[in-house]
């Protein structure tokens, strides 16, 4: 789920105070001085999608040229299966007429991580942004979860959806048969015990985000002050308990050096299920949106461990340097992504039914008119398959085949 709201508002990024060069390289091997104020997040957006249209053109054009060569013309469209890597869709709230079952084959998505949220009575949406408002006492969050997962349980033996346990459920599900990853959005309820990973994954759980909204004994939260010195002891353990069992870690929520020292902890299988790329990257006292995002140094370290930085669909209204708003926007930064951490890192993480009011994406047709515009520009169709479904796919089986 995301933060859409406003934090502390005044304490944005001053103006006026950043160096003439490019002080982070968004264009990978780019180092010319800027021309343009790098003081504003809308001067840095405009140039990176001025370059990004630049190299839209270039993919555009190759796809004509190839086109045009004999034995290309008659080629049919690539369809890439879709996998999404983080969605709450017919899951958090009861909506009958979702039928996932169907909305997944009518678009040819295969593979959805369905999140429970394991905090989701102790947080309000409130003028600052998501926000703990509650305090679970002992046992609470384990009873919680335990309920959710009965609700994610009913929900799927309706629609005759499995959930993928094995690698070779991800196989079925890529190659056409819908299933879905039963994934929490986090780890709250282990009440800081690792024991409990064991009854979890018997469960059925294959993919863990570690914090969320809620104060968590495993780390600190992207959207609130730091508490934590350091990763505790128990964070590592969770971790390390998650890669023997065969549960992908999901960092997302996570702060800068809870990515950094989760990567050192353990070999564990890692991805970034939901948000954004953002140049500066963001802190605590930041917009909701702003706080949430990636910044390039910890998106590329995770993408060196293999693993795979998923596209939210929030919108946010009033910041025009803000780069997803729309579903052509949301394709453009797919592709901006690409440049950044590689196209093998790259996924859907759409946060359906979680990402707010108004969000760029509502359905799985949406997804597949992103997919349908990234088909267009003539993306190589490796780097489309990964990218729509096959790079989650991959670390996912990784992780569970540990
Ligand atoms: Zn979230």
């Amino acid at each position: 789920m995301p933060a859409p709201s406003a934090r502390r508002p005044g304490t944005r990024r001053r103006r006026g105070s950043c160096s003439t060069r490019c002080a982070d390289r968004v264009w990978p091997g780019c180092s010319r001085p800027r021309a343009w104020n790098p003081c504003t997040d809308r001067a840095e957006a405009a140039m990176t999608q001025l370059l990004d249209r630049r190299r839209f053109a270039l993919l555009a054009g190759a796809a004509l040229f190839g086109s045009s060569l004999p034995g290309r013309a008659q080629a049919p469209a690539p369809r890439p299966r879709i996998a999404d890597m983080h969605s709450h869709l017919g899951l958090l709230k009861p909506v009958p007429d979702v039928r996932l079952r169907e909305q997944m084959e009518a678009t040819g998505t295969g593979l959805v991580a369905w999140a429970l949220v394991d905090d989701q009575p102790w947080i309000r949406s409130t003028g600052a942004g998501i926000a703990q408002v509650g305090e679970p006492r002992p046992g609470d969050l384990w009873n919680w979860f335990l309920r959710e997962s009965r609700v994610l349980d009913a929900r799927l033996l309706r629609w005759g959806l499995p959930k993928a346990l094995t690698p070779a459920d991800v196989d079925a599900a890529m190659a056409g048969t819908p299933h879905v990853v039963m994934a929490s959005e986090s780890a709250n309820f282990l009440e800081g015990d690792p024991g409990r990973l064991a009854q979890a994954h018997a469960m059925g759980l294959r993919h863990l985000q570690l914090v969320h909204y809620i104060a968590s004994p495993l780390g600190d939260l992207q959207t609130t002050a730091p508490r934590h010195n350091g990763m505790p002891a128990v964070a590592r353990e969770v971790i390390e308990g998650c890669r023997k069992l065969g549960i992908l870690v999901d960092l997302a929520h996570s702060t800068p050096d809870f990515v950094d020292q989760a990567l050192e902890a353990s070999q564990a299988r890692v991805v970034w299920s939901h948000s954004w790329i953002r140049a500066a990257g963001g802190r605590w006292q930041d917009w909701g949106y702003i706080a949430r995002s990636l910044a390039p140094q910890q998106a590329r370290k995770i993408a060196a461990r293999g693993g795979v930085i998923g596209l939210w669909s929030v919108r946010a209204r009033r910041d025009s340097s803000y780069p997803i708003y729309s579903i052509r926007a949301y394709a453009d930064e797919i592709v901006r992504m690409a440049d950044i951490v590689g196209p093998q890192a790259v996924g859907f993480g759409t946060d359906l039914d979680g990402a707010g009011p108004d969000p760029v994406l509502a359905t799985y047709a949406d997804l597949r008119e992103v997919v349908n515009l990234l088909v267009q520009r003539g993306l190589p169709e490796a780097m489309l398959e990964g990218i729509c479904g096959g790079n989650y796919a991959r670390v996912l089986k990784q992780a569970m085949a540990a």
